[in-house]
């Protein structure tokens, strides 16, 4: 079980170390911004690992903007990166500090380096010091000003700072190795003279210290515990150690840890390349939608549960890799499904008049909003009339026999309305594009099925041409067009590689009029076309657009589920081939056709036809769709994954025979079978359905969170078992009820019986770790400040003992 059990990633296991040693009073991290930029879902990475680990053990985080570069850093960055932050969901209390308030302080540690012959002022300019720095293999020269002496020394730095001399003609150096393999060590430059404004100080500087000083005496100032950073910075981790030492801070002072920082598929995460974006007019600003900055992440509609969850998929390590753009479409899509209502809009209109239908009647059809909840409560009324509009995709004049919307002489369902079949295509005379369809609908099918119990294969989207209203809908695609945008050949720049089509802007699209109220940030699945957003700024009411304005929709994600996908294929690999009729043979799909989900000429993803063929071969699998859109209470696209395919579909009706939840046991194998199988076959990984039912239940009674039954579920795929006594062996039985929870904080005190004594002896720093040890158990998912309560009376209460 222990290869399996996935404990605290290495810094958190490192600093659990520390409290447990006592090393530590508190734990006590920063996050360190440079304001010369907006942060990006890169920093969204940082700024979990930092506070987070802040927060689970009891400590806390310091926001603290590294503006010790005059020339790149301006006031309203800070502003709007503290905005971000917060809006992650996170607080720096009193805690915000500014590099720039310790000018006075750090210009004293370099005094104190000189008097201890540790450092010089060098006069050499910018090119000789490089020169002189030698390469990976040669050492470096010595300065000829190297030996100056300290008296000389600190005349100089005087002066320097006093303003005498000009930019370049002198910096400081710290006198380390000129052979050290670390280039880093070659006597590092500690200060440079800039005549420049800065946005705090104004003019009571001229010289400005380098990272490599600063950042260091930064974190010992405050008394940074773990400096966690990410890999880059490994070399400089031995310049850290030694400006510290030199200067004279005494152990346990703050040490640097790092780790990989996060990198995208498609994404650029540098605040100087995003600058060029933003400057250059690639983008419309900081927050421009296609942005990977927090700010752009938020106009686009993401949350920031999403983002956080995001953070935690792919998790802390020292490996650099670069991660799935899906992943971060998933954690978004997992995070919307719950919490966006379904409504209708039509992109692309086309119309639609349905001749047997009285003019002038309105009909008011009753439409759930989640049709997800039982029971259903928030519902809204869709007026139903003689003229439509439907999407021009799904309508085709000669549609290929898997085509499943509406074609001459073919019936569909129009969404919670009626069967409609298509008699007559009117066309432009000039142009000889299809302008209008003229169709009958059938008036017993209201609700969708038919009394004579006949079928239709598709379910499609529309909205009633009168009372629709206009919008205006923005389609996103990934800002460039290679996995790695810096990847560009010699003389090239990453510019090159923009996508330029990543913005599409639909002017015409038409939405159910129950639209017409929302307001700037409201989150809305349009369905079967992705999660939509109004946009901050220019739909009605947002920051510049007046409340008078039309409806601006930003599509946030699509709602292609490749993993769904993935299943669907693998089992009907497996069980289908032979039977799988002509027509519904699997149309070689590229992932970039199906990835964008955006629908084309033939019908949407390749695994719907997959799913539709196996439903037509096995009779009863068409009825299940029915009865779970109809009875169960499914989205049609759970319906189509868990009915497209015999032993998926039976799983499902196995787990939910064992726990009658069926939502909540779709979601697990639509949205996370397919994570875990990657590109096995369901039939042979080990999940059965009353372990899922089971799992499920688990999670229902609040026993198990959703976190901790990812892992369970994880393991019933890889071999199977049952989840409670996985949950049990994991450790990851959740606290639902505050007497079980003071048990956790007792089970801490009498399992250390040593720390407790050390603690009553006065060794209070051991509070941290008591903390990290009911954390874990708890998964992080308790108050802190209730845990803290409880232990500082667990703890009391052994004393009077
Ligand atoms: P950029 O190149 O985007 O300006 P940076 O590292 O210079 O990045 P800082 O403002 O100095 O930006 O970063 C603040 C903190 O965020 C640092 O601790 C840094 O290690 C971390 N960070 C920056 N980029 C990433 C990333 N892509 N993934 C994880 N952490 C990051
Ligand atoms: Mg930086």
């Amino acid at each position: 079980m222990a290869s399996i059990e996935r404990g605290p990633d290495f810094i958190r296991a490192i600093v659990e170390r520390h409290l447990a040693e006592g090393r530590y009073r508190e734990v006590v991290t920063r996050f360190p911004p440079e304001p010369n930029g907006y942060l990006h879902i890169g920093h969204a990475q940082a700024i979990g690992v930092d506070f987070g680990i802040a927060r689970e053990f009891g400590g806390r985080c310091h926001l603290r903007f590294d503006d010790t570069n005059p020339i790149t850093e301006e006031g309203r960055y800070a502003a709007a990166m503290q905005e971000d932050i917060r809006w992650l969901g996170h607080d720096w209390g009193e805690h915000l500090y500014y590099a720039s308030d310790y000018f006075e302080r750090m210009y004293e540690a370099g005094r104190t380096l000189i008097r201890k012959g540790k450092a010089y002022v060098d006069s050499q300019t910018e090119e000789e010091i490089r020169a002189g720095r030698g390469t990976v293999t040669e050492p470096g020269v010595p300065s000829p000003y190297r030996d100056r002496s300290v008296e000389e020394n600190l005349d100089l730095f005087a002066r320097m700072r006093a303003g005498e001399f000009p930019d370049g003609a002198h910096v400081l150096r710290g006198k380390i190795d000129m052979a050290s393999p670390n280039m880093v060590m070659r006597d590092p430059v500690f200060y440079r003279i800039r005549h420049a404004h800065h946005y705090r100080t104004g003019d009571d500087w001229c010289i400005y210290p380098l990272y490599d000083f600063a950042h260091c005496l930064e974190d010992a100032f405050e008394g940074i515990t773990h400096s966690i950073c990410t890999l880059e910075f490994e070399n400089n981790r031995e310049i850290y150690d030694w400006i510290l030492d030199e200067v004279g801070f005494e152990e346990p002072r703050t040490h640097q840890y790092e780790f990989a920082r996060l990198n995208i598929e498609y994404t650029l995460l540098s605040k100087r390349k995003l600058i060029r974006l933003v400057n250059e007019g690639h983008v419309s600003g900081w927050d421009d939608p296609r942005m990977p900055t927090v700010a752009g992440l938020r106009r686009r509609g993401v949350t920031p549960e999403a983002i956080q969850a995001f953070v935690q998929m792919v998790g802390v390590t020292k490996v650099d890799a670069r991660t799935d753009f899906g992943k971060l479409e998933y954690a978004i899509r997992d995070d919307l499904n719950s919490r966006a209502p379904r409504v209708m809009a039509v992109l692309r209109p086309l119309k639609v008049v349905i001749t047997n239908f009285p003019e002038g009647r309105v009909e008011a059809l009753e439409a759930p909003l989640y049709p997800h909840d039982v029971p259903l409560e928030d519902t809204r009324t869709i007026p139903f009339s003689r003229e439509l509009f439907i999407d021009r995709e799904d309508f085709m004049e000669d549609p290929p026999e898997d085509f499943f919307r509406l074609a001459p002489g073919r019936e569909v369902r129009l969404r919670y309305a009626y069967f409609l079949r298509c008699d007559e295509v009117v066309r432009d005379p000039r142009t000889g594009d299809v302008v209008e369809l003229r169709c009958t609908y059938d008036p017993d099918t209201r609700g969708g099925s038919a009394p004579d119990g006949r079928k239709v294969r598709g379910t499609i989207h529309w909205v009633s041409s009168e009372q629709s209203i206009p919008l205006e809908v923005r389609l996103y695609d990934r800002l460039f067009r290679t996995a790695d945008p810096d990847d560009v050949p010699e003389g090239g720049d990453f510019l090159d590689n923009l996508n330029p089509d990543s913005l599409e802007v639909v002017t015409r699209a038409r939405g159910e009029p129950w639209l017409a109220g929302t307001g700037p940030g409201e989150r809305v699945q349009f369905e079967r076309l992705g999660y939509f957003v109004t946009d901050l700024r220019d739909s009605r009411g947002g920051s510049d657009a007046g409340s008078d304005g039309g409806l601006v929709f930003n599509r946030i994600v699509t709602l292609r589920d490749s993993w769904a996908r993935k299943v669907a294929r693998s089992t009907a690999d497996q069980a289908e081939d032979t039977k799988r009729p002509k027509g519904a043979e699997k149309m070689p799909r590229s992932e970039a056709d199906g990835g964008e989900g955006r629908p084309r000429g033939s019908a949407r993803g390749g695994a719907r036809e997959d799913r539709d063929g196996a439903r037509r071969v096995d009779p009863e699998l068409a009825v299940r769709f029915e009865r779970y859109t109809a009875e169960v209470g499914l989205t049609e696209e759970e319906a189509d994954v868990l009915s497209g395919d015999r032993a998926l579909s039976d799983l499902f009706e196995a787990a939910v025979a064992t726990h009658d939840n069926p939502r909540g046991v779709a979601s697990w194998i639509v949205n996370e079978l397919p994570r875990e199988l990657d590109a096995g076959l369901v039939s042979e990984s080990g999940l059965e359905g009353e372990a899922l039912g089971a799992l499920v239940a688990l999670t229902d009674s609040g026993a198990l969170s959703r976190t901790g039954a990812r892992e369970v579920f994880s393991i019933l795929v890889a071999r199977g078992g049952d989840p409670d006594a996985l949950m049990d062996a994991m450790g990851l039985r959740q606290v639902s009820d505050p007497e079980a929870f003071r048990a956790l904080v007792a089970a801490a005190v009498v399992d250390n019986p040593e720390k407790a004594a050390e603690y009553r002896a006065g060794k209070v720093g051991l509070m941290g770790f008591f903390m990290g040890q009911v954390m874990r158990e708890v998964g992080g998912a308790a108050d802190p400040q209730v845990v803290r309560a409880l232990l500082e009376r667990e703890l009391g209460e052994g004393e009077g003992a």
